[in-house]
């Protein structure tokens, strides 16, 4: 897999890798004289080595602090291998308890999430948080629920970047809210565009500006705006899946994510009951 570790501003990195598909998310790394900050680790032990070892060559100091953006397991199963307190929302700490990865493993046996470990974070926060690395101010932001009920940004404000988590999927990546909300997504995406900002790292996919950020926000109100007319027309969740037609998304990747996406619009409409393993189903089958 192709992994790319990009200066974006002077010490803080981003670290791409692959496109950005199923558990293979973007993470980062802001590396200062006075202590250094991870965000986020990776779904498997191979992937993590690789990265820490990527890391190894730009760190000014040790990595004294782990943030994690949300608790789904590509995004915290390798913690373990950070030899630092980590820190995340609450809600993010209930779901990384949650995300046992011999579970994902039976559902996915395709996926590579050797090693993956369940690693409790060590502080958490409500709303806000903020770290001071020497002058540099970096804060973690709690938009309610989004992506997850647990999710946090990580902006740094003087160098006008964003660590969105998956808040932000963006190219060539399809946005995922299965587990978190569409309209609160599209809020929590309006929220980090309002930011004075220029640089969004995703969760998953290339590094974007504030257009990706629109793009994704004309995904998500499509999919809400598909959901609704369909209810009105008396169509099920299951009816939808086969009507809609996805027109210029359709060439983004994982586009399968058009049914847990729908599923979770239908639950916000009141018109479905979401039940994971078989929204799991229903997409897989469409892959
Ligand atoms: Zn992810």
């Amino acid at each position: 897999m192709n992994s790319k570790l990009e200066e974006i501003s002077d010490g803080i990195f981003a670290y791409i890798q692959g496109r950005g598909e199923w558990f293979v998310n973007n993470t980062g790394l802001i590396s200062t004289p006075e202590f250094s900050i991870a965000i986020d680790s990776v779904a498997n032990e191979e992937r993590a080595k690789t990265m820490l070892s990527n890391f190894k060559e730009v760190l000014e100091s040790r990595i004294k602090i782990l943030v994690n953006t949300h608790g789904h397991g590509d995004h915290v199963w390798t913690n373990h291998l950070f030899n630092a307190t980590s820190m995340c929302h609450e809600n993010c700490r209930k779901d990384t308890i949650m995300a046992n990865p011999e579970i994902f493993k039976a559902i996915f046996p395709e996926f590579d999430f050797n090693g993956a470990r369940v690693t409790p974070q060590d502080i958490t926060f409500s709303k806000e948080a903020k770290i001071y690395a020497g002058d540099l101010e970096i804060r973690l932001i709690h938009p309610e629920i989004a992506h997850t009920s647990g999710d946090a940004y990580v902006y740094v404000p003087e160098r006008k970047i964003v660590f969105c988590g998956d808040l932000l999927f963006a190219k060539p990546c399809t946005p995922f809210v299965l587990m978190g909300s569409i309209n609160g997504s599209i809020r929590a995406l309006k929220e980090i565009l309002s930011l004075e900002a220029k640089i969004y790292v995703p969760g998953h996919g290339e590094i974007a500006t504030k257009n990706e950020i629109g793009e994704a926000i004309e995904y998500l109100e499509f999919v809400y705006n598909e959901a609704k007319q369909r209810i009105e027309k008396g169509m099920s969740f299951y009816e939808a899946i086969e009507d809609v037609d996805l027109g210029k998304f359709k060439n983004w990747n994982e586009k399968e994510r058009i049914v847990a996406n729908l599923a979770r619009a239908y639950a916000e409409l009141g018109k479905y009951e979401i039940d994971l393993f078989e929204v799991v189903r229903l997409m897989r089958g469409r892959r």
